[in-house]
């Protein structure tokens, strides 16, 4: 009336995306590596109070190669989303190029929503995915990662991408991400996987697992991440290199199931200048450094990132095997990496510390190839993240970006008597030694009465096995 105009914010208009509220189809949104719904940008992209089906297929090609450990979290993972979700979560198993078409179909969905996988596996399963559905006239749409900047984003002035940490963490930094989506679970309308034609299969029980594995799930997550902001934060850049101490915020877990998005993280830090958060940023710059590496050289999950060293030799035959099965089962008689060895099996979770003392150790003391060691730590790592450890383990092995020099052999005892002063990290986890008193139990070899308890004798000589790997270290340099 009156011929008055009436002001509307910007901000009030929605355009309704396809599929979104104004559009009658149903849309699925495919759950993989963000099992959450805070910050979930594809509900954004499914519109607010869209219908939709909520998703996760069992993936065998994933499973197989899992741990008990990490099944045991993933399932709890799934069953606190499913919570989360009011019970409706289709779960569902077999080669997501078949199922997830096929749930489509019975859901009459249009669309299938999904966070960008960047992995090798992942962006090629995704691939077959999209190929299947556009048979069948659906799309795949990806929105967002699990990353705050996705692989490929980060570029310098040319255009170029980066092979180097330090000038990437900059460029990452200065490339800024996006607040967080808001978002929960009533941002969508849950369709009742129970009026859907697909063949659901129960959330597994999982495993029994006897090691001392986190809670899973969100909520877990944010009262884990709240619990550091207020305790660890503060002590983080001194503590973190400390296995003795609780130093480390132990969101890795979390981070790889997107329990929790790193940009939550990230917005919870914005503005804080402080030592613990600018040491916490850098650390999650990584992450998102090797995710951009792996994306880069796709080849350097399986090979050399820096193909000279093809040529280094290797130890094989029955000895490396013996050898390598006393690393894994923490019988070295080294106490620093059999307790990192023993942590990873009773844990699932090493210190970062212990994580590259335990890999020295295998590659520049035992000789054996990084890639045997890098296998089984994702197999038992419930963080095991396919980027940051075969990354991890180049970095040790001097084969990869930013590598380690290579004549930098950790020493395992002065390394155990430097991190873990007290000896108490070693006494936590090698219960044969735990009647040793403070750091004499770095070198059990050296007591009076030799390494009590059974304990081993060390399995190598340290300054012998050193020289023999700066040797074959200098002949890749000498070959280049
Ligand atoms: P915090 O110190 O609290 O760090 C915060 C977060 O920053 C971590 O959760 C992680 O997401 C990230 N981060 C920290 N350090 C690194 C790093 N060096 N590289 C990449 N991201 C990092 N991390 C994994 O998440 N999965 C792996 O499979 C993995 N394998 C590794 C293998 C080797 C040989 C090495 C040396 C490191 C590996 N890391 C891996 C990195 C690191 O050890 C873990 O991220 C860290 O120990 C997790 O504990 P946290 O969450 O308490 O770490």
């Amino acid at each position: 009336p009156g011929g008055r105009i009436r002001p509307v914010p910007v901000r009030a208009l929605r355009s309704p995306g396809p599929g979104g509220p104004t559009s009658a189809a149903p849309v699925v949104i495919w759950f993989r590596r963000d099992l959450r719904v805070a910050d979930q940008p594809t509900f954004l992209a499914a519109g607010q109070g869209a219908r939709a089906l909520a998703l996760f297929v069992l993936d065998p090609r994933l499973l197989r190669p899992s741990g008990d450990a990490r099944k045991w979290f993933l399932f709890g993972c799934l069953r606190a989303l499913d919570e989360s979700l009011g019970g409706r979560l289709l779960v569902v198993e077999g080669d997501p190029a078949q199922a997830v078409p096929l749930v489509a179909d019975a859901a009459g969905a249009g669309e299938v929503h999904v966070a960008a996988d960047f992995g090798p596996y992942g962006s090629s399963r995704d691939r077959e995915v999209e190929q299947a559905l556009a048979a069948r006239g659906a799309t795949l749409v990806r929105t967002g990662s699990p990353y705050a900047v996705a692989p490929g984003r980060v570029r310098s002035g040319d255009g170029g991408r980066y092979r180097v940490f330090t000038p990437f963490r900059r460029a990452w930094a200065d490339h800024g991400w996006r607040a967080p989506a808001r978002t929960d679970a009533g941002f969508l309308d849950w369709i009742d996987p129970a009026t859907v034609r697909a063949r659901p299969a129960p959330v597994p029980a999982g495993p029994d697992v006897v090691a001392d594995l986190p809670e899973p799930g969100e909520a877990a997550a944010r009262d884990r991440w709240r619990d550091f902001l207020d305790h660890g934060l503060s002590g983080y850049a001194d503590g973190r290199d400390r296995p003795d101490r609780p130093g480390t915020s132990r969101m890795s877990v979390y981070l790889k199931y997107g329990c929790v998005h790193p940009r939550t993280l990230l917005a919870d830090l914005a503005g804080d200048g402080s030592e613990g958060a600018r040491s916490f940023r850098g650390e999650l710059a990584w992450r998102e450094f090797y995710a951009d590496v792996l994306d880069q050289r796709p080849d350097s999950a399986r090979r050399n990132y820096d193909p000279a060293f093809d040529g280094m030799a290797t130890d094989g035959g029955r000895d490396a095997e013996v050898l390598f099965a006393a690393w894994r089962e923490g019988r070295t008689g080294f106490p620093v990496v059999d307790a990192g060895m023993r942590q990873l099996l009773a844990e699932g979770w090493m210190h970062n510390r212990v994580r590259m003392i335990t890999a020295s150790f295998l590659v520049k003391d035992l000789h054996l190839p990084w890639w045997w060691g890098a296998r089984h730590f994702m197999r038992r790592l419930v963080d095991g993240d396919l980027a940051s450890n075969q990354h991890g383990w180049q970095w040790v092995a001097g084969s990869g970006t930013d590598a380690a020099p290579y004549f930098r052999v950790f020493n395992p005892v002065l390394q155990g008597e430097r991190f873990d002063p007290e000896g108490n990290y070693v006494r936590t986890y090698v219960p044969e030694l735990a009647g040793v008193p403070g750091r004499a139990v770095h070198q059990p070899w050296r007591l009076p009465e030799g390494p009590p308890g059974g304990y081993p004798a060390p399995v190598v000589d340290h300054q012998h096995e050193r020289a023999v790997a700066l040797e074959r270290y200098e002949a890749v340099k000498a070959a280049r």
